[in-house]
C-alpha cells in the first residue's frame, strides 16, 4: 500500500519564487522515509503541503489513496505534523495544547485524556503536563509537538527536521521513540539536512535541491556511491 504519492507537484509563492519544480515520490505504507536536502532546498514547502497548511499551484496529492483537493480532511486526519517551529500557543499547559489538538480531531474526551496521558507518559512529559508550555526546555517543547501531533494516532507523522538544535542525548532518544512507533506500523517521513539522521534512521530516501528530486534510493546504496 502506498502512503503518500506526489505527482508532478509545483508550487510558486506570491512574489514569483518557485519552490518547487514538477516534484513526483512516493512513499510505502510502513516506511521510514527521510527528505533530505540543503536550506531553502524546498522541503517545507513539500511538507507544507501535503499537510494541507500550504497550497499548493498544481499537481496531485495522495495519502492513504485519499486526494488531498477532494477530501482534504481525510489526509488531514491521516497525518500528524511536528513543524519546525514551536508553534502551540506558550501560555496554555502542557495537557492542555494535546487536548485541544484532540478536540480539533473531534476524539471525545475520556479518550482524548486517555491518549493525552498515553503520549505524554511515552515522551517524559506527563510529570508536566499542568506545565505552561512556555516554560519547557526546547528538547521538552519539541516533544510536546510530537505528542500533540499523535493524539488522533496519525497514520502517517511528518517530522521537519525534529532534531534541529537538540543536544545529543535527546537526539538520540527522539530517535528510539520514532523507531518504536514507526516499529508499530506509523509511516514517518522527516526532513533533515544530517546525513546521519537519515543514515541511522531511514531506509528511503529522496534528496531534493532547488525545488527538484535529485535522488530517490535506498539508504544503503546511496552510502555505498558517496
Ligand atoms: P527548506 O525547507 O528546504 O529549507 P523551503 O521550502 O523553506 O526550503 O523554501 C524553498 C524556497 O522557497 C526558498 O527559496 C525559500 O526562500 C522560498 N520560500 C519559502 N517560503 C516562502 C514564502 N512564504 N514566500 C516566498 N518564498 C518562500
Ligand atoms: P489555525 O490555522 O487557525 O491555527 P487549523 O484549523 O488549521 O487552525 O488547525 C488547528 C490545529 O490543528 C492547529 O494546532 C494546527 O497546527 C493543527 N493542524 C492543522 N492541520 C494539521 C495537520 N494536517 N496535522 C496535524 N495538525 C494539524
Amino acid at each position: 500500500m502506498t502512503a503518500l504519492s506526489v505527482t508532478d507537484l509545483t508550487k510558486t509563492y506570491a512574489e514569483g519564487k518557485i519552490a518547487l519544480h514538477g516534484v513526483s515520490l512516493s512513499v510505502d505504507a510502513g516506511a521510514f522515509f527521510g527528505l533530505l536536502g540543503p536550506n531553502g532546498a524546498g522541503k517545507s514547502t513539500l511538507i507544507g503541503i501535503i499537510s494541507t497548511l500550504v497550497n499548493k499551484s498544481s499537481g496531485t496529492i495522495r495519502v492513504f489513496g485519499h486526494d488531498l483537493d477532494r477530501d482534504p480532511w481525510a489526509v488531514k486526519s491521516a497525518i500528524g505534523l511536528v513543524p519546525q517551529e514551536f508553534n502551540f500557543n506558550s501560555f496554555e499547559t502542557v495537557e492542555q495544547i494535546v487536548l485541544n489538538q484532540a478536540g480539533y480531531y473531534g476524539i471525545p474526551r475520556r479518550l482524548a485524556r486517555r491518549r493525552a496521558e498515553h503520549y505524554l507518559q511515552s515522551l517524559g512529559l506527563w510529570e508536566r503536563r499542568d506545565s505552561v508550555a512556555g516554560t519547557l526546555s526546547g528538547g521538552l517543547k519539541r516533544r510536546l509537538m510530537i505528542a500533540r501531533a499523535l493524539v488522533h494516532e496519525p497514520r502517517l507523522l511528518i517530522l521537519d527536521e525534529p532534531t534541529a538544535g537538540v543536544d545529543i542525548e535527546l537526539r538520540r532518544s527522539m530517535w528510539d521513540f520514532l523507531r518504536h512507533i514507526n516499529d508499530q506500523g506509523t509511516t514517518i517521513i522527516l526532513t533533515t539536512h544530517y546525513l546521519e539522521e537519515a543514515e541511522s534512521l531511514c531506509r528511503d530516501i529522496a534528496i531534493i535541491d532547488e525545488g527538484r528530486i535529485v535522488e530517490n534510493t535506498d539508504v544503503k546504496s546511496l552510502l555505498q556511491r558517496l
